[in-house]
């Protein structure tokens, strides 16, 4: 195929519904036929990235390999693609304007009046083009976030509706509404719909495609009434029933022939079909397995999962290709004191202390460290959970009393152990100090990470300010928790473990971002493997 051609997802009636999702799913089945797909989502908030956001408003904040922080639909792009996404994959609203007002700060508009149309709306355009003008994907699909009817997606729609106009056939709207079921009645309900597709019609767009979330099956009769009142043909009207897991969407979709319509409308007439083979693979495991593994998770964000998605999806990839149903415990760190401790991690088969910022919730994770570390439970610690282990390890094994993080300042400690390292202390600007994104990291032969990754080279993301303090490595050694893992210019520390333990990893970095249905990441395979294993000896 030679030109790029471009597919743009809205969502309406209600938030939630899933348009991430989808978007991935259609991605797959494109990319399962062969072409070169990208995903690319529009945020219309002001914040200028989602680095700064709170979990709680916002879930996780995935971490691209060009250390770009990002909305955490990136993560569903990834995992269902298996191809790295950029910076270039996550505009917001408030870098838009950012871009504007720099252009008109330096003279750009040569002193017109500056106006949503078009400066706005050419800046949106340019930056959903750009990814199509690199030439490497035959299909760009863009998720515009918010629901329709919003005042902060109206230069989203209005962009879509030029580009439909200028690009004709090479761009598609796909359109994803709710039809909610109303008990009492016993009835399906297509009012929200139509008021949604009309208030898209009122912004001057017509969808191509509408994809139905719903509960219940919809029937012909749904589907053709929503066709008639909305202005699009019956093949057209794509049903999305609830299903157990997100992973099963993609082969919903295939039976309902999304792709084949998108393919058919956008006048891709010659190609091939789906190679969904290990995918199938996958979603037979995750949905045979019976035998459950139980694995902690030690946050201080538990009250909303999405804050700690990309775990939780690397945890079912390595369940199921353990052949085990993840049971999932979500403890708050902040409720874990030595009295208590025994008691919520007792039954787990293996502990992962999350990643974090602050001092929240450090006490109680330190604690449960204490507690897995001396029970022999399988651990693993992600970034400030290594970090949380690292502490722990000096206070109680090599007995510097009150060791902390510098990160914690109220603690004042004479041990930080977690540190600045001294290029770091003179940038202070929040931001301006993390190490972001993808770094080498150079494993030790004969540890157990290099028989688990199977080499010595690897890559992976960082998002964190602080580093194991190297002044105290030879303490560490000494003492049996062993550096294995290191940055290869600055020799900063990137993985620890203790070969006593029967499997005790701590990693700097965050392995979550890149495990793939396809491609599941190795240590979380290993991880739950040991979980398993320890636990039936
Ligand atoms: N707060 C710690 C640091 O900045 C850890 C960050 C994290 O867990 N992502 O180093």
């Amino acid at each position: 195929m030679q030109k790029t051609r471009y597919i743009f997802v809205t969502g309406g009636v209600a938030s939630s519904l899933g348009k991430g999702i989808i978007s991935a799913s259609l991605a797959k089945l494109l990319q399962a036929r062969g072409y070169s797909v990208t995903i690319q989502k529009l945020d219309p908030y002001i914040n200028v990235d989602p680095g700064t956001l709170n979990p709680y408003e916002h879930g996780e904040c995935y971490v691209t390999v060009d250390g770009a922080e990002t909305d955490l639909d990136l993560g569903h792009y990834e995992r269902f693609l298996g191809v790295p996404t950029t910076q270039a994959n996550n505009i917001t609203t408030g870098r838009i304007y950012q871009n504007v007002i720099d252009q008109e700060r330096r003279g750009d508009f040569l002193g017109k009046t500056v106006q949503i149309i078009p400066h706005v709306t050419n800046e949106i355009k340019r930056n959903i083009m750009l990814l199509g003008e690199t030439g490497e994907f035959d299909f760009v699909i863009t998720e515009i976030g918010g629901t329709v009817g919003d005042i902060e997606s109206l230069p989203y729609i209005e962009t879509v509706r030029q580009l439909k106009w200028e690009l004709g056939s090479k761009a598609l709207v796909i359109h994803l509404t709710y039809v909610p079921y109303l008990a009492s009645s016993g009835e399906l309900k297509t009012k929200p719909t139509q008021h949604s597709v009309k208030k898209l019609q009122e912004e001057g767009v017509q969808p191509d495609i509408l994809v139905l979330r719903s509960e219940h099956d919809l029937g012909e009769d749904i589907r053709n009434k929503v066709g008639r009142f909305c202005n699009v043909d019956r093949e057209s009207v794509i049903q999305s029933i609830d299903v157990s897991t997100i992973y099963e969407v993609p082969l919903k979709m295939q039976e309902e022939g999304l792709a084949e319509v998108v393919l058919k409308k956008m006048k891709v007439l010659k190609h091939g079909l789906p190679e969904m083979g290990q995918w199938n693979d996958f979603l037979k495991r995750l949905k045979s397995a019976e035998e459950e593994v139980h694995i902690g998770l030690v946050g201080k964000y538990v009250e909303l999962a999405d804050a700690y998605k990309s775990i939780i999806e690397s945890l079912i990839h390595a369940a199921a290709y353990n052949d085990r149903k993840l049971e999932l415990h979500l403890i708050h760190a902040e409720g874990i004191i030595e009295e208590n401790v025994a008691k919520q991690l007792k039954d787990m088969q293996g502990v992962i202390v999350a990643p974090g910022f602050g001092d929240r919730g450090i006490e109680g994770k330190i604690t449960a460290v204490k507690y897995v570390r001396e029970n022999n439970i399988p651990f693993l610690g992600i970034c400030l959970g290594m970090q949380c282990a690292v502490i722990e390890f000096a206070r109680n094994v090599i007995g510097l009393e009150g060791a902390n993080t510098a990160e914690n300042e109220k603690a004042n400690t004479a041990y930080p152990v977690i540190d600045m390292m001294e290029e770091q202390k003179n940038i202070s600007e929040m931001g301006g100090t993390m190490r972001l994104g993808a770094y080498d990291c150079e494993l030790v032969e004969g540890s157990k990470v290099f028989d688990i990754y199977g080499q010595k080279e690897i890559s992976e993301r960082h998002r964190h300010r602080y580093e194991f303090n190297d002044k105290y490595k030879q303490q560490y050694i000494d003492n049996g928790m062993i550096p294995v893992g290191f940055a290869p210019k600055t020799g900063l520390i990137d993985v620890v473990e203790i070969p006593e333990h029967p499997w005790f990893v701590g990693v700097q970095y965050h392995p979550e971002y890149s495990s793939t249905v396809v491609d599941p990441h190795p240590l979380f395979k290993a991880f739950v493997k040991a979980a398993i294993e320890n636990s039936k000896s």
